[in-house]
């Protein structure tokens, strides 16, 4: 529990000396695909990786942090972030292949860029992330994954930064990794992903990467301001399914819709509020649950408070 005197001093935070941008009550509707969420009290978009160490290295130890990448799963609630966001995206950007054939991609590199720079450096295994609207880091965070392949599968190395700033390698053996699900060392966040892939031909790659946004362009609401699926897919079965066959598909609350093409989407048709799209999440999974006995979890996070710290 933090006192009002800590309380005034994180609100009156100044950091010195930093490269990067800092922002003050910065609308987290920005910086997310849902395109809502209150105010974040700092956000700091760092030049690089010792400039973000720089910023933690000073940062009041029991500071609230949040780390986004393209917010392209995440619902920040309305009274928006009392504490500081990190922006990875169009900051920790580098992206290379090492001598030893190993491509190292920071954090904030989106995973469509990754994913046409392996093709083009005739790199296989990749291709699924070209469908994937979110960062390295983000895909790390939720071993994203796609048609069958998912992004711990291809990683050899982490490179990680702690709340005080300092920096890391780690290996896979060292975190608890499942579906859209990954455990590791508490306080620590992802500044780049070491992948490890088989040599393929950049040709076939760069087919396999139109053919798989072809068929998501086909399924999915890939032009509404969405977070991809809401809820993972129960053991042996697909959420959508269960969403579906509750005839929830249109169904609504305020500006926030169930998606007509992809049941397991919740879209922003403008007006949504997160207020509106948690209230959805929480309708759609009391029906699913009283119509087939399964308790749908989201998969989406879901951050912030729900009244204005400012
Ligand atoms: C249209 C659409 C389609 C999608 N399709 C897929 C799909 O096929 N497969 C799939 O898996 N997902 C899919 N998603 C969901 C989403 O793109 C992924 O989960 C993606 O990996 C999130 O990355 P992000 O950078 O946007 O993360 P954010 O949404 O910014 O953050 C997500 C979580 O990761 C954490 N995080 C972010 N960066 C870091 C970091 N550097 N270190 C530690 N933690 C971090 C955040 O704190 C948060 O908890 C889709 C989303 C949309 C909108």
């Amino acid at each position: 529990m933090i006192g009002l005197m800590e309380r005034q001093s994180h609100h009156t935070f100044t950091p010195q000396g930093l490269r990067g941008e800092l922002r003050r009550s910065e609308p987290m509707s920005r910086h997310t695909s849902w395109r809502v969420g209150g105010n974040a009290r700092l956000l700091f978009t760092p030049a690089d990786i010792d400039d973000l160490c720089d910023l933690l290295r000073q940062a009041p130890r029991d500071e609230t942090l949040l780390w986004i990448g393209l917010g392209s799963n995440l619902l920040v609630r309305d009274g928006g972030i009392d504490g500081i966001v990190i922006n990875t995206y169009g900051a920790l950007g580098h992206l290379e292949v090492r001598d030893d054939g190993v491509v190292r991609i920071e954090a904030g590199v989106s995973c469509p860029k990754a994913a046409r720079f392996c093709a083009r450096h005739n790199l296989a295994g990749a291709e699924f992330l070209a469908g994937i609207p979110g960062t390295m880091g983000g895909a790390l965070a939720m071993n994203a994954g796609a048609f069958n392949r998912e992004t711990w599968e291809m990683v050899q190395a982490v490179e990680t930064v702690d709340r005080h700033g300092r920096r890391r390698v780690r290996r896979p053996a060292e975190y608890h990794i499942d579906y859209r699900q990954v455990t590791g060392p508490a306080d620590e966040w992802f500044v780049a992903a070491r992948l490890k892939l088989d040599p393929g031909d950049g040709h076939a790659s760069q087919a396999r990467i139109k053919a798989l946004l072809n068929k998501r362009a086909e399924s999915q609401p890939v032009q509404q301001h969405s977070c991809g699926s809401v809820f993972r897919n129960p053991p042996g079965d697909y959420a959508g399914r269960l969403i579906e066959a509750c005839g929830l598909k249109g169904a609504r609350v305020g500006g926030a819709c169930v998606s007509a093409k992809h049941a397991n989407f919740i879209v922003n048709t403008g007006t949504a509020t997160a207020a509106d799209i948690e209230q959805l999440i929480e309708a759609v999974a009391r029906t699913v649950e009283e119509v087939h006995g399964v308790r749908l979890r989201p998969e989406v996070r879901i951050v912030g408070e729900r009244d204005a710290w400012y």
